[in-house]
């Protein structure tokens, strides 16, 4: 990786947008827990909540604000006093804070949802900026489904909120629409005509509607952004945001197409993921890249063997280098003999090169009814076939 690799701010949002979907929901203390994991883990920026959305939003805002001292503590309001001055009082305790104030600018949600004119949106979005700024030099804006709003009106207001001093432009894609192409097409774009963009940071928010969210994120970089909007597990609403694992470790596998990198340990990655289905018990789908229980799980006896020989014929990273604890050679019906062998080593079954043939076979078949076969049932496959009459039924 090139020594002046662009740096990209990780904003993470696990605990506003991740937290606002069925079934994810966390109590204050449930939100301080993740705070510190986020910090540990290295997050620029940790967005903790929504405080006039309720009560229990803006304690969480100020706990996670007074406990975890070194990210910048974000809190989202629309563009309207109240919600800013709830930011702003939630956030009070924070040694470093952020105001994230959005507004709708797609004419779907201004005429539909809204209800208002493009100007009023304008000046809903200007006066809430000055607002913020009152309060904060760091104040974010986003143009909520910005990737479907009409793209001069969409660069009037980018240029009117950065004339009032907002420092990052966050423009999600709200819905999941977009593609990768047009994703970076749509940020190169912008930039080139909104006066000062080399001044600000833009942003990228995306979802996983059409499972493009990481893809869309790493386009969005590509296209000049410098700050992603993502959360653990790739938690939020509807099919979830861009996952922070997954654009964290493409960056770095991928640094030689995508030279930029990141403040995150990303030996503390697993971690994160774990304590976040702990804390909402939601697990994780055991194929999600990076963070899921078969990751790095190999089943297949062409794998296993060549993984034995050497793990990078079969993995583009080690499992240490996001903390997953080892490489798992998973026994089933698709395993070979080496790695039948190479478990019972290290289980010290002591099986001779007579024995193996039989252990292999006796593996296969149990897994044609199983779907891993655990090192328990190594253990008693080996006892059976030593002391037939001392072990009884193996399923
Ligand atoms: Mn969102």
């Amino acid at each position: 990786m090139s020594q002046d690799a662009a740096r990209i701010v990780i904003f993470d949002t696990t605990l506003r947008d991740g937290e606002q979907a069925p079934g994810f929901t966390m109590d204050v203390p449930a939100k301080v827990t993740m705070a510190r994991a986020l910090d540990l883990l290295g997050a620029d920026i940790i967005e903790a909540g929504f405080p006039v959305a309720s009560p229990a939003d803006a304690e969480a805002v100020s706990q996670v604000a007074r406990e975890v001292r070194r990210p910048v503590i974000a809190a989202l309001a629309r563009c309207r006093a109240q919600d800013i001055e709830e930011a702003a009082k939630a956030l009070a305790p924070a040694a470093r804070k952020r105001i994230h104030t959005f507004i709708a600018t797609s004419d779907l949600h201004l005429s539909r949802k809204l209800r208002i004119t493009r100007d009023a949106c304008l000046d809903a979005a200007v006066s809430a900026v000055r607002l913020a700024r009152q309060h904060t030099d760091d104040v974010e804006f986003s143009a909520e489904d910005a990737t479907r709003s009409d793209r001069d009106f969409l660069c009037r207001v980018i240029e009117a909120v950065v004339r009032e001093g907002c420092t990052t432009v966050n423009l999600p894609d709200t819905v999941g629409y977009g593609t990768p192409d047009e994703t970076r097409s749509f940020f190169e774009d912008i930039r080139a005509r909104v006066p000062n963009a080399d001044r600000i940071i833009f942003s990228a928010h995306c979802h996983d509607d059409l499972g493009l969210a990481v893809a869309n994120s790493l386009a969005a970089i590509q296209g000049g952004v410098r700050q992603v909007e993502c959360t653990i597990n790739g938690i939020g609403e509807r099919a979830g945001n861009a996952s922070v694992e997954e654009i964290v470790m493409a960056l770095r596998v991928r640094s030689d197409l995508l030279p930029y990198t990141t403040a995150i340990d990303t030996t503390g990655l697993y971690n994160a993921s774990q304590l976040l289905t702990q804390l909402t018990n939601e697990p994780v789908q055991a194929n999600k890249a990076i963070v899921g229980r078969n990751a790095f799980a190999h089943e297949a006896g062409i794998h296993q063997d060549g993984v034995l020989k050497d793990p990078s014929t079969y993995e583009i990273m080690r499992p240490q280098d996001v903390g997953q604890p080892t490489a798992r050679l998973v026994l089933g019906r698709h395993s070979g003999r080496h790695a039948v062998l190479q478990r019972c080593e290290a289980l010290g079954l002591g099986v001779t090169a007579d024995e193996i043939d039989r252990v292999y076979h006796a593996v296969i078949s149990l897994g044609e009814h199983r779907r891993a076969i655990g090192d328990g049932d190594l253990r008693r496959i080996v006892e059976k076939m030593r002391h037939p009459e001392a072990v009884g039924n193996l399923q």
